[in-house]
């Protein structure tokens, strides 16, 4: 879990509907509101991913991109999207999507 500084204040203004039910499912889960934007903007400004290959967890602003595949590479195992059959290379591209929903745009660009 990683450790915060001291706390600051922030502001936003969010649809009703959407705060209503992040509300309850944070209550659900035990987890303060605040915790919960906190986690995201720290995702936000620093993604860390997982490599599908080693396991290993690394962060998105500190690995290089496979100039070939466009790919991170694991700066662990090295591995990219190169080595992968195309059923692999799919599956994982379209759980990376969730990523970048969530980040409104590409991982690392
Ligand atoms: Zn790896
Ligand atoms: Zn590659």
């Amino acid at each position: 879990m990683k450790k915060y500084g001291a706390k600051a204040r922030l502001t936003v203004t969010v649809d009703k509907g959407v705060l209503k039910s992040a509300k309850e499912a944070a209550e659900r889960k035990r987890i303060p509101l605040s915790r919960l934007i906190e986690t995201f903007l720290n995702f936000f400004a620093k993604p860390d991913v997982y490599c599908f290959k080693c396991g290993e967890r690394f962060s998105s602003t500190e690995t290089e991109l496979c100039l070939k595949c466009g790919w991170m590479r694991c700066p662990k195992c090295k591995v990219c999207g190169c080595k992968l059959s195309e059923e692999t290379a799919v599956a994982i591209f379209h759980m990376r999507k969730v990523y970048e929903d969530l980040l409104a745009g590409r991982i690392k660009s």
